[in-house]
């Protein structure tokens, strides 16, 4: 059987090292531009065409061929052309000259699973987990102002920018942030408070810096402009003020998955990673030299990163799949009368699926409807607003949890292989984080329930000891099929179409594994890091009216009455 890396006869090691080793241009972009320019070619195309190209085969490991690479262009080459070989090769769709894969160098993957698997309350892990998170920071800088400012303190003030601006209504967004602000943390705050504040609004709150107390209410949080020239989509502004006086401002950034930035961000410096890695192809090159699993690389990565033991990382990951598996029970002992919060009035069904499906007379379609079951139940409890697991962000919150539930609860497979898949699907997550985006309001819902789905399909394949070519071409296969996948969801609330979508997104990995645990591995035609490439492409592509701002799609066409 052959290997498919055995089928891209022009890849050499050297084209893996100068990842690491050119630090001029870690893409290798420039070293790979032709001097000679195809008569008839403008030049600033031709390099950028080049450029882009050459990005694409160090992503993929394809080197191009000389005659590629000199190639004239196709007769009308429109931005969208479709870069083709003149030798029959496959065609590769030019990267934008736009997107970070493109321009930025990132380094190696350094995001740890602390990180990445935040326990936070729903329902949107960029509108309510990161601008929580970002109150929070903004109350801990201000607490450690000279006293002499904070005694002049009169008013803390939030204004909110984008999508977070957009759709923020729809997922308590302003209860977030004044939560963050009154000094609660996403992980420990209780989701009765957040309920308190929908029910009782004008509630007035103390906040103490210092010898001060500044009192803030959700009038403090401000919708300001959703279109602008924003640095990111999901912009915010946090202000101490005395008076018309700014004593302390800054802008933040949440950038997906609950991370969040500021202007002037730079990311924490770190332990270097054991085995560093920027692609999929070089993780699971380094698992398969050293005849292990992907999920033994990422454990090594994890401890040296972090200087933390292996009980320690799997202490983590058991508190992460604990807060799964207590999610979709939660879910399930939902009756079915129950309506979810907001305008919808969208009643629970995850207890209904469960108990219809396991009344149904054959087994598969029992398998499907208790997994669609299950994720319903974690995802209601997003829209709930109740306590969820980013994997990796609250809108796709039922994915994982689903499959998790069903490995450890109903299939009762091992602890320590679920717990080897989280860490197989944190790598996934991770990769689309460093090459595209876990933001919806960047990149639509393929960036969301896509990614929990090809994280998901990864977490099945290695907790059933599936080869790493395997685990790589179910994640790529569920994340394939999310491709173009856009967010709409209906009067800003993350309900419909995110509470089934996660259903489709847990079957979808489901199947993504049948497909990649039957068929013959290497000749799974499209790796994952040509996916995450057009994922990012994608994104960028999208109209921003389908990311994460209810203007079209669903939040149009339904009229709720
Ligand atoms: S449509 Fe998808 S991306 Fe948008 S809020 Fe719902 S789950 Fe998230």
């Amino acid at each position: 059987m052959s290997n498919r890396d055995d089928e891209r006869p022009d890849e050499n090691p050297a084209s893996t090292k100068s990842l690491h080793d050119d630090d001029r241009d870690p893409l290798g972009l420039s070293p790979q531009v032709p001097s000679d320019i195809p008569r008839g070619l403008d030049r600033r195309k031709f390099i950028m065409r080049s450029a882009v190209i050459s990005a694409a085969a160090v992503m993929t490991g394809c080197a191009r061929s000389e005659t590629e690479r000199t190639a004239p262009p196709p007769a009308a080459e429109s931005p969208q052309t479709v870069a083709t070989s003149g030798t029959g090769a496959a065609p590769v769709v030019p990267l934008s000259p736009d997107l970070d894969v493109v321009k930025k160098e990132k380094g190696p993957v350094l995001t740890t699973v602390d990180e990445f698997y935040k326990v936070g309350p729903g329902p949107s892990s960029s509108h309510t987990i990161g601008p929580m998170r970002i109150t929070y920071d903004f109350y801990q800088r201000a607490t450690k102002l000279p006293a002499d400012k904070l005694a002049k303190a009169t008013a803390l003030r939030v204004n909110l920018f984008g999508s977070l601006s957009a759709t923020g209504k729809g997922h308590g967004t302003e209860r977030a942030a004044l939560a963050g602000l009154v000094g609660k943390e996403p992980a420990t705050v209780d989701p009765k408070f957040l309920d308190g504040l929908r029910d009782k609004p004008d509630q007035v709150f103390p906040v103490k810096l210092g010898n001060k107390s500044i009192d803030v209410s959700l009038k403090d949080v401000i919708y300001d402009a959703t279109k602008g020239d924003f640095k990111h989509p999901n912009t915010m502004t946090v202000k101490l003020l005395a008076g018309d006086e700014v004593l302390l401002e800054q802008e933040y950034y949440s950038v997906g998955g609950g991370f969040i930035e500021w202007k002037g961000y730079t990311p924490p410096k770190k332990n270097p990673p054991k085995y560093p890695f920027k692609t999929m192809k070089e993780l699971r090159t380094y698992a398969d030299d050293n005849k292990t699993t992907i999920a033994k690389i990422m454990l090594a990565n994890e401890m040296s990163i972090t200087g933390r033991s292996e009980q320690e990382v799997n202490a983590f990951i058991d508190k992460i799949i604990n807060a799964m598996v207590a999610t979709v029970k939660s879910g399930l002992s939902m009756s079915e009368d129950d309506v979810l919060p907001g305008p919808i009035k969208l009643h629970s069904k995850a207890a209904t699926v469960y108990k219809r499906a396991m009344d149904d007379k054959y087994e598969a379609e029992r398998g499907i409807g208790a997994l669609s079951a299950f994720a319903l139940a974690a995802s209601e409890e997003n829209g709930r607003g109740h306590l969820v697991i980013t994997a990796p962000t609250g809108g796709s919150a039922g994915v994982m949890p689903s499959l998790v539930y069903g490995l450890l609860e109903v299939r009762k497979v091992d602890r320590q292989k679920v717990r080897d898949g989280m860490l197989a699907a944190a790598a996934v997550g991770y990769l689309c984080k460093h090459h595209a985006t876990l933001s919806a309001a960047e990149g639509g819902c393929q960036a969301e329930i896509g990614v929990a789905s090809a994280m998901s399909a990864a977490l099945v394949a290695t907790a059933y000891d599936a080869p790493s070519l395997v685990v790589e071409n179910a994640a790529e296969s569920a994340l394939e099929h999310h491709l173009g996948m856009t967010c709409d969801p209906v009067a800003g609330y993350v309900q419909v179409p995110c509470i089934e979508r996660c259903a489709f997104g847990a079957v979808k990995a489901w199947t993504a594994f049948a497909i990649a645990s039957n068929e013959i591995a290497s000749r799974h035609r499209v790796n994952f890091d040509e996916t995450v490439m057009a994922l990012a492409q994608t994104a960028k592509d999208m109209n921003s009216k389908y990311k994460e701002t209810s203007e079209a799609g669903l939040a149009q066409s339904v009229t709720l009455c």
